[in-house]
């Protein structure tokens, strides 16, 4: 019909009007290629009689899934319920729950997350008596699991030490992680890809149906995609057919890759029209999101990089506000400043303050409450990762899964119930020598300990459990829990026991609203917990999201617009990060993840650095970024502390508790009394720190803030 196409221009609509075949849209940020998909496929509804049935469209977050979701469903009604909008890992979780057996996947198994991945690695090295902390083998994981190379390939061009033990015992660990993982029922959330790969790889016949239920696919964010997920696609896909070549048509922006540090290969989308070969290819080079002046500075930066594919994109939205630069002496005052233009901006819904680290969000959401503005953090200690969520969460999935031995050790003792940690430690060792799972070793407490009445009392409780697991729904399961354990009672005892009572009754609600919107078992919904990734999630209990400014990380940001946008901490060593000063390949993706940061604005962008910032709580002099200097200035307008135009200060503005003693009282030659180290004479102060000789215990650098120096 004539409005799908009438809102586009000729070559969106050119592409919307691809039928058959393989395709690849690519173009810059904002020239409108999810709109495009979006489009497609109500095209293909409407005009193709394509069923929804058969239309599969994969995303980079649930977010955007839920957001195409919306938007098709106000575009052709009804019917957009059947199609298939989700990401790779949620698709995958669903193809598996159905034929999970066919790879040996138990049928209540659980998805474990980041906690439950690190406590089982936790055990895995205390097993093997080794004293190594579990974060590199967590990264080992990763990097094994995103390349789909497996283990003997992986250890080949590996260093020779990991996570500070030998390589080979690095590998004992793996496959110790992956019987653990199996003999759990549990699997993680890489195992969903690489189990789907191996499922359809084996299984001619399942792969068959999946396809029918995908015949037209569509990949958003392509430039993006790792090994594994370029393999699954291919594979869903399939091969060409009498003719016609798989229906699959891939959208994205190479100049937007910004997560090869996950493994995400560009040349997916750089060699397309190579894999899929009669691959139609359409450009869009029209920008509706930024005005002209974000987009000059978008094109300025973005012309840098050496290994990228020239575009144009010209902008539909002429002039528009220059963009702002401020230079904040330091990063409270930068917050300050922030806080201050979102106060007099208002409307704060329409507003996102974008920055590198996480870590940088603390001062920012410091000085905004300060101010009165709502705040929408996204990617903080997510909700669903609070202990007594998890606590809670915990009892659900060994009720629909109690070969879950993380998670059932997590609930043994909590609330508790007098199960303590020898009585754990003797019921572990035993499950582990005996290979039978710690559900099975509680079942026999009572040849095992001398006083098992509580285990024995606990395995009651469970066995109810899990029948209430198939009776009830999560919400009602949950307050089954709640009762039958004291849960709110022992909670009530700690000390921010009314906060952790709110996060239950919370949690509560979640499971209430999804039983209304969606609808299913206990599992299902422990399901949709596990794939709400902790990075896209927003906290809880606040202002809604159009009253609250948003703040998340460039990272977080991608695909997204806002009608103002902050980008902060515009400064060497953190954008670029300190971590890829080294190779090229690595600036240039700290590059275009400044250029997704520009992108996301529409009407207006401010800029700002620090020339003083703490990190590590130490005071260091920090430089703008390079970035920023290849800015032609023309393109940017600086200005003060207050604005473009002076503003008296606002009422929360607190003066600046200066450090004492500030830099520069400090003179060398001087003597000085450390509270710890005794006397001594001041050698050099610079950058916030002094530098003292004490006598007989060699030269300290110290913080100045912290350091407690007196003159004497
Ligand atoms: P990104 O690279 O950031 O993912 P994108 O290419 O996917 O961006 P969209 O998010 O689809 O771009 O579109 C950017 C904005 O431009 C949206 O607000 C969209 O509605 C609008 N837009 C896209 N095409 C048109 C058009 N032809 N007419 C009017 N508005 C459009
Ligand atoms: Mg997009």
């Amino acid at each position: 019909m004539d409005d799908l196409l009438s809102s586009l221009n000729p070559a969106q609509q050119e592409a919307v009007q691809h039928y058959e075949g393989p395709a690849l849209v690519v173009a810059g940020a904002g020239s409108g290629k999810t709109r495009t998909v979006v489009h497609r496929i109500a095209y293909l509804l409407r005009e193709r009689r394509v069923y929804p049935g058969e239309v599969l469209a994969v995303t980079f977050t649930n977010k955007a899934a839920g957001e195409m979701k919306e938007r098709l469903a106000r575009m052709v009604g009804g019917s957009a319920s059947d199609l298939w909008v989700s990401t790779f890992h949620s698709a995958a979780l669903r193809i598996l729950r159905v034929y999970g057996e066919y790879v040996g996947l138990k049928s209540g198994f659980v998805v474990y997350d980041d906690d439950d991945q690190t406590t089982l690695l936790k055990e895995i090295l205390k097993e093997l008596g080794l004293e190594a902390k579990p974060g590199p083998f967590r990264a080992m994981l990763d990097r094994i699991k995103n390349q789909g190379r497996g283990l003997s390939e992986f250890l080949r061009e590996a260093p020779e030490f990991i996570g500070g033990v030998p390589k080979e015992l690095a590998g004992e660990v793996y496959r110790k992680y992956q019987a653990g993982m199996r003999a759990q029922g549990a699997v993680d959330f890489n195992d969903l890809l690489l189990l789907s790969i191996q499922l359809f790889e084996e299984q001619p016949g399942v792969l068959a149906k999946i396809r029918q239920r995908a015949r037209f696919i569509h990949v958003d964010e392509y430039q993006d995609t790792n090994p594994v997920q370029y393999r699954l696609t291919r594979l869903l896909a399939g091969l060409a057919e009498g003719g016609t070549g798989p229906n699959l048509m891939v959208v994205g922006d190479p100049d937007q890759s910004i997560y090869g540090f996950r493994n995400a290969d560009i040349h997916n989308i750089l060699d397309f029209t190579k894999d899929y070969p009669g691959a139609k290819v359409f450009r869009l080079e029209e920008n509706y999101r930024s005005t002209e002046s974000i987009l000059q500075v978008a094109n300025a930066v973005i012309e840098k990089n050496a290994l990228r594919l020239e575009k144009t994109l010209r902008s539909v939205k002429a002039g528009g506000e220059p963009v702002r630069l401020y230079r904040a002496p330091n990063a409270r005052e930068e917050a300050a400043f922030v806080a201050r233009e979102i106060v007099k901006l208002g409307q704060y819904g329409q507003i996102a303050v974008l920055y590198r680290t996480n870590a940088q969000s603390r001062l920012l959401e410091e000085h905004l409450r300060r101010g009165g503005v709502p705040v929408r953090l996204v990617g903080a200690v997510g909700f669903f990762e609070r202990r007594e969520v998890k606590d809670l969460l915990a009892y659900g999935r060994v009720a629909v899964n109690p070969l879950d031995g993380i998670n059932l050790r997590r609930i043994l003792n909590t609330p508790a119930r007098g199960i303590g940690a020898s009585t754990v430690g003797k019921l572990v060792e035993q499950a582990q020598r005996t290979g039978q799972s710690l559900f099975e070793v509680l079942r026999q407490a009572e040849g095992l300990l001398s006083r098992p009445q509580p285990v024995q009392a606990f395995v009651e409780l469970l066995e109810e459990l899990l029948e209430a697991a198939f009776e009830t729904g999560p919400a009602e399961f949950f307050e089954r829990v709640l009762d039958a354990t004291g849960f709110r009672e022992a909670l009530k005892q700690e000390t921010d026991g009314e906060e952790r009572l709110q996060n239950i009754e919370e949690l509560l609600r979640a499971a209430r609203d999804w039983e209304e919107e969606e609808g299913g078992s206990l599992s299902d919904f422990l399901d949709s917990v596990a794939l709400t990734a902790k990075a896209e999630e927003p906290q809880k209990g606040e202002a809604p999201p159009e009253a609250s400014v948003t703040l998340m990380t460039l990272h977080n940001a991608k695909g997204l617009e806002f009608p103002t946008v902050f980008l902060v901490g515009l400064e060497e060593n953190l954008l670029p990060h300190r971590n890829s000063l080294s190779r090229l390949e690595d600036l240039e993706e700290e590059r275009r993840l400044f250029y997704v940061g520009i992108t996301r604005a529409q009407e207006k962008l401010y800029l700002s650095y620090a020339e003083e910032r703490e990190t590590y709580g130490k005071r260091e002099y920090s430089r703008p970024s390079r970035f920023l200097e290849e800015v032609p200035p023309e393109l940017l307008k600086e200005i003060g502390a207050f604005g473009d135009t002076a503003v008296p200060v606002m009422a929360y503005t607190r003066p600046e508790p200066k450090p004492k003693p500030s830099l520069g009282e400090f003179r060398g030659g001087e003597r000085v009394r450390h509270p710890r180290f005794g006397q001594g004479t001041v050698v050099a102060a610079l950058g916030g720190e002094v530098t003292v000789m004490f006598p007989g215990l060699g030269l300290k650098k110290l913080a100045l803030k912290f350091a407690g120096l007196e003159k004497i």
